[in-house]
This record gives structure tokens, sequence and C-alpha cells, in this order.
């Protein structure tokens, strides 16, 4: 069966992820307003209608924007953890009772033909997972919002065949940026908010080491980051420790406002 990967949208102001499997269409997240996330899907040949869940890492709004609308409008089940469900309650507002699905951290469960596995995350919200997904012998992931890489992440991720990891600031950037005050540079710097360029690159190499075969780095700040910068900085790091580009591993970043490149692994 053919594992279907492609981030919609992938930074701090909105995430949707699209993973198909086998008959399974899923979003994880829906972090954009509801009529951008169905642009983006026909962009991709998929109808909202065509989805059978809605997977949610964690209450921030730029991971659950668009998920009451979608669910109410096209009757998608949305599967979260009970802290996420508490967190998310006001700003997704009512979702039909058949479409509430409580999942369990560390436990996998299945929608259609993909198994999916929510795994803790230290980030600062109530109950924050990533998910590695399953489809036959075929697997991917995402790992963002991460205040700091753990070991049990990155042997969760061990050998996942595409991942969309974070990379989501510079900190001289960060540090220098006027318009953010310093709360809120403490909240992203600190352990649980969100993994700097350098924290990344370092990830990237021992998870290179496990197997990992495609990374598309994400998340990125608008306002603290560049495209170019992310790379710069995981190439830089990669090649210093004799990691052959493309050879040992395939790097690339999600657009922040655009879909991404889309991967599509199996047969
Ligand atoms: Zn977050
Ligand atoms: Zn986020």
């Amino acid at each position: 069966m053919k594992l279907t990967f492609c981030p919609l949208f992938s930074g701090s102001s909105g995430n949707a992820l699209y993973i198909s499997g086998g008959d399974t269409r899923i979003l994880i997240d829906a972090g954009m307003a509801g009529r951008s996330i169905e642009n983006a899907l026909r962009e991709i040949g998929v109808l909202p209608e065509m989805l059978s869940g809605i997977a949610v890492t964690h209450e921030h709004s730029d991971h659950v924007k668009g998920v009451g609308i979608l669910s109410r409008k096209y009757h998608i089940p949305v599967y979260a953890n009970e802290g996420t469900w508490n967190g998310m309650a006001r700003s997704v507002g009512d979702i039909p009772p058949g479409c509430r699905r409580i999942v369990q951290t560390g436990e996998d469960f299945y929608i259609g033909d993909l198994a999916l596995l929510p795994f803790a995350i230290p980030h600062d919200a109530a109950e924050p997972v990533g998910y590695r997904v399953f489809c036959a012998a075929h697997s991917v992931a995402t790992a963002t919002d991460i205040g700091h890489m753990t070991k049990q992440i990155l042997r969760t991720l061990a050998g996942t065949e595409v991942l969309l990891l974070e990379s989501n600031h510079d900190p001289d950037m960060l540090r220098r940026n006027p318009h953010y005050p310093l709360q809120l540079k403490q909240r992203i710097l600190g352990s649980r908010g969100h993994l700097s360029n350098g924290d990344s690159a370092e990830a990237l190499l021992a998870l290179c080491e496990s197997g990992v075969r495609q990374v598309l780095l994400g998340h990125l700040s608008g306002e603290n980051n560049t495209p170019e910068l992310a790379l710069d900085t995981a190439v830089r790091r990669l090649s210093q420790a004799g990691v052959r580009l493309n050879e040992d591993i395939g790097l690339g970043v999600a657009w922040r406002d655009r879909v991404s490149r889309k991967f599509e692994i199996g047969t």
C-alpha cells in the first residue's frame, strides 16, 4: 500500500499535514481557516469530504483553528487525547458526539488503513503529542512544537521514512527581535517552547544514524527564521559529521503558507 505525506501548511501561523495510506485520508492538525485548508486539499486533488479523520497534536490555535469548522461541515471524526480535548473545548466549539474520539498518549490506534502512534513531547500545552503513522511496512511522522529533544522521542522516530521535524527559530534572530516581548522570547527558548535550528540539526544527526531517510524542516517562525537559515544550519552540521546529503539523507523545508512537496512511498 502506498503511503502519501504532504504538509499543507507548516509554521507558527498555521499547521496541517495530509497523510494517506490505502483508502484512508487524514489530516494531522487543521490550524488554518477551514477555507484555506479546503483549497490546499483541492490543490493536491483531495476533497475535504474524503477525509476519514483529523488527529490533533495539541490545543494551540495554530493547530486547531479549522478543526471545528471542518468536522461540522463534513462530519469528520476528530481524534485527540483527553488533555487536548479539554484544552481546545472552547476554540473548536461543538463537535458532533459521533465525531469525538478520545485517544491515549503512547497507545496506537487505527483510522482505516492507517495506524497512528501519539507520543508525548515537551511543550507548553495540556497534553501535547507528535504522531508516527504506519501503513503496512511504511511509516512517516511529525515532530514539531518540541521544547527540547529527548531520547524517548528520538527512539520513537527511529527509522521513519519521511519526517516533518521542527526547526523553529534562530536564537540570535529571536533575541534581537524588537517586536517580541521578553516573556514570549523566554517561552519560545524554554524547555517547553520550540526547537531551535541548532537543536534541530543535532537531532537530525541522531535521526540519520537511526535510519531516517527524508526530513522536511518545519514549523519555521515567520519572524525569527528563514528557510535558508534553517537549511544552512542543518546542512552544515550534517556535513561536519560526514553525512552525505541526498545519499545518506534527503533534506528540505516545509512551507509556512503553501503546500509543500508531496512524498509517496511504497507501491
Ligand atoms: Zn504549540
Ligand atoms: Zn505550533
